[in-house]
């Protein structure tokens, strides 16, 4: 068993996570709610974090906010900051 066998948005649409093609978060107000009670919050993000994952949310942050999170991380260690693509998807 992995975190995401118990991950609270198991089964639901893949596109409450991602934004639609004109940038816009997809259904953004029902996935916040999902991610704040969800049991494996902290893994998703970690392991979204680990990947560099540049779409999607994770663990109830967005790209942006992932960025903000590596980029605080690499520079305190001295590594050059992240800059994810500004993609439609993300
Ligand atoms: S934190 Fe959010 S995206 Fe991650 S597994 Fe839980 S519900 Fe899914």
């Amino acid at each position: 068993m992995t975190w995401r066998d118990l991950a609270a948005c198991k089964g639901m649409d893949t596109d409450n996570f991602y934004r639609d093609t004109a940038g816009r978060p997809t259904k953004a107000n029902r996935v916040h709610p999902t991610c704040a009670t969800c049991p494996v919050q902290v893994p998703c993000l970690n392991d979204a974090l680990d990947r560099f994952e540049p779409f999607g949310i994770w663990g109830g942050v967005t790209p942006r906010g992932r960025e903000r999170i590596l980029n605080r991380r690499l520079t305190t260690d001295g590594y050059r900051a992240v800059n994810y693509p500004r993609s439609r998807y993300g």
